[in-house]
């Protein structure tokens, strides 16, 4: 037998008290060393002698933790696998010491706090932002990081339904020093308990006040969820642009009316920077200046429709290739044998209409029918009524082109997603209806959201 001596190392108890005792010394002259009452050993991760010293070990697992959230925020992931890193490699380093060491619930809230004044720290969470949305998933909302006190517990809970319910002596008789009150089969109710954390922030953020006011507009009747959460669940947006959409969303940007109202800054007046003529709110900022209606919200409002327009015509072979849709200008008419599609153009009827300009017209030459299409981007509060009003308003152009076209039908579409990227059931339809490819949405509203996070910053931290 060959000992791996620098991997070897003695104590010597005495009485409960850690001694220093000479090296062991083998045959073959070499020595066991002792590891006397100041050095340590690390097994499994965790310094230990004759006990796990708690102070120092909880010491070293808070440094290499914050370590790792440094060393993370310092990469060029994106929004969502930033979260991911977090989740898988820093989080862990922590979490793993759960049945171990031993952490209060003040000393998980403390770290659990370190963390999110880091991502502050490095622009990803507005310090004044809804703190439950960091912890909910990304598929509701949310962007899906792991509480230290979630994780902590739920690790804690799974070493407790181990050692339960094995049967070797060992095992037993670890239960009834540790989890004397435990009853076996406990991993049956794990599951619950975790949902409901999430529940529970769910239910925090919908009845906060401010913050609140999103949660309720992302759960209109006409809003499509899974659509709607895109951005989040795909998470291609760069961390800081998705923490300033978060922030825009929980209404916590510094608008005047922001400052005067919840910071209790003294300004001189809440009327809006550029229009002199309404009130500065966030709502009044993303979609409601009149300053910036025809120039920024109108390059937004059509930067949604030149991805509908490049994908319909690749796909009916009016165009050869694809641009990156930044760069997409869309030509006024496009035409082959079987359609033509117009780009922001009137359409002549008799007797002529008021509403005759709609963002596009798709002219299906064989079928004889036609496809009113038009884009809007409303606020968050206004997605229902702006379906509405876009109906009736192309209503009589649609009936003037039937008749003066002599066609079979013509039918409108309105594709709406609101300034904070709320995607209207209708517009999920429609798309699936023009048999538009399945990322269609995704780059219609990262062109809406990039869009009001451009206006907000612009307006409020110009540099
Ligand atoms: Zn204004």
């Amino acid at each position: 037998m060959r000992f791996g001596l620098n991997k070897c190392a003695t104590v010597s108890v005495k009485r409960g008290k850690l001694e220093r005792v000479e090296s062991i010394l083998l045959t073959d002259g070499q020595a066991l060393a002792n590891l006397g009452a100041e050095q340590r050993y690390k097994y499994l991760g965790v310094q230990q002698t004759y006990e796990i010293r708690q102070r120092e070990n909880k010491e070293e697992v808070e440094k290499e933790l914050i370590k790792r959230v440094r060393t993370i925020l310092n990469t060029q992931l994106t929004a969502k696998n930033k979260i991911t890193a977090l989740n898988i490699w820093a989080i862990p380093a922590f979490t793993y010491t759960a049945g171990i060491l031993t952490w209060s619930r003040t000393d998980l809230e403390r770290l659990d706090r370190k963390i999110r004044t880091t991502l502050t720290q490095f622009g990803l969470l507005h310090p004044n932002s809804a703190i439950e949305r960091l912890y909910i998933p990304r598929r509701d909302a949310g962007r899906g990081l792991i509480s230290l006190e979630d994780g902590y517990l739920k690790e804690e809970e799974k070493l407790k339904t181990y050692f339960v319910n094995k049967n070797l002596p060992v095992h037993q008789w670890v239960a009834a020093q540790r989890y004397s009150t435990a009853t076996p089969g406990l991993n049956n109710e794990q599951e619950p308990e975790r949902e409901n954390m999430v529940e529970k922030w769910k239910d925090n953020w919908r009845t906060k006040p401010l913050h609140g006011r999103f949660y309720s507009s992302l759960h209109q009747i006409d809003v499509d969820l899974p659509s709607t959460n895109i951005y989040l669940t795909q998470g291609y947006l760069y961390p800081q642009t998705e923490g300033t959409l978060m922030a825009i969303q929980d209404q916590v940007v510094p608008t005047r009316v922001y400052a005067r109202h919840i910071m209790k800054i003294d300004t001189e007046t809440t009327k809006c920077r550029l229009c002199n003529n309404a009130e500065e709110s966030v709502q009044h900022l993303s979609s409601g200046c009149s300053s910036i209606a025809g120039t920024k919200y109108l390059s937004r409002h059509n930067n949604m429709g030149k991805v509908v327009h490049q994908l319909l015509c690749l796909k009916e072979r009016l165009l050869q290739g694809f641009t990156p849709h930044h760069l997409y200008e869309p030509k006024s008419v496009l035409e082959n044998d079987n359609v033509k599609v117009y780009w922001v153009l009137t359409v002549c009827t008799d007797p002529g209409v008021e509403s005759n300009r709609p963002d596009m017209v798709v002219w299906e030459k064989r079928k004889k029918s036609a496809t009113i299409i038009d884009f809007s981007v409303p606020l968050d509060q206004n997605l229902s009524k702006a379906y509405g009003e876009k109906i009736t308003k192309y209503e009589a152009l649609s009936r003037q082109m039937k008749s003066t076209y002599q066609l079979n039908n013509v039918k409108v579409k309105s594709l709406i997603i609101s300034c904070n990227g709320l995607v209207h059931r209708k517009t999920v339809k429609h798309l699936l209806e023009m048999d538009l490819p399945h990322n269609t949405i995704a780059w219609m509203q990262k062109a809406v959201i990039l869009g009001t996070v451009n206006i907000i910053r612009q307006v409020l931290f110009p540099h």
